[in-house]
């Protein structure tokens, strides 16, 4: 069983929550597959890659990208965060050993991954790191399956997960995505079938539900968990970070 998780956005009390839990579902970091996004916006960027480090696999989302690159086509309070985030984690020839090796795991972070019938995306197989897959891309007023969506799933076999737009839920062919609540927190796969499941966000979850959310994945069914954490602790570490818009803060209050 696997506990496939994303967008961490470096919020350590959110992460620790999630990795309770999952262990007390007889897993261990081993266990973990995470769609990227460990940094951005939160006040825990170094502890945050640190743990992921231990992972099974790890993916480079857009924001880990930007950290190490460019802070491309981002709006000004992200760009912020990221851009505090660097001069965090960015090592100078005095760095620490420990500081050179984090950075040297957020570079050599790869796009996506596929294990078994499964593939790994932050955003989606088109364009691993950017594109987003949201839900109002499954609409269509005619209840044609839109062509965004037929072009995303020719481009994988049979499963692909997603994190991203921090909006947790399954996708089928005929393009209706379905939220965890109706699904009831729990889906199984139809073998020969073919979907997209978003994991949503651990540090920042934008469904209108603040608790971090993941997934578990034994090979047949995809069960959604929801973990409470104490999202006011990691709003006031951002409120005492000048760098870091209080926005940020406040929105994990209300999983917006
Ligand atoms: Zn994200």
């Amino acid at each position: 069983m696997w506990a496939i998780i994303s967008d961490l956005h470096a919020n350590l009390e959110a992460l620790e929550g999630a990795i309770k839990d999952i262990k007390a579902q007889g897993l261990s970091t081993k266990d973990i597959v995470c769609l990227g996004d460990l940094v951005g916006y939160g006040p825990n960027p170094a502890e945050c890659v640190d743990i992921a480090r231990d992972f099974f696999i790890c993916l480079k989302g857009n924001h880990d990208e930007a950290v190490v690159n460019e802070a491309l086509g981002f709006n000004p309070l992200a760009r912020e965060a990221v851009d505090w985030h660097r001069s965090q984690l960015k090592p100078y020839w005095l760095s620490s050993k420990g500081k050179k090796i984090r950075w040297d795991f957020l570079k050599s972070l790869p796009a996506t991954r596929t294990e078994q019938n499964c593939m790994f995306v932050h955003g989606s197989p088109r364009d691993p790191t950017m594109e987003y897959i949201l839900r109002t891309d499954c609409e269509d007023l005619l209840g044609e399956v839109p062509v965004k969506i037929k072009e995303i799933f020719s481009k994988f076999d049979a499963l692909c997960f997603v994190g991203h737009t921090h909006d947790p839920g399954v996708i089928g062919e005929n393009s209706r995505f379905m939220t965890p609540r109706d699904l009831n927190g729990e889906f199984e796969i139809v073998p020969g079938k073919k979907f997209i499941i978003n994991v949503g966000s651990v540090g920042q979850p934008r469904d209108g539900d603040n608790r971090a959310c993941y997934v578990l994945f034994d090979g047949k069914t995809v069960k959604f968990r929801r973990i409470e954490y104490d999202p006011g602790s990691t709003r006031q570490k951002i409120l005492g970070i000048p760098e870091l818009d209080p926005r940020i803060g406040d929105r994990l209050l209300y999983g917006r």
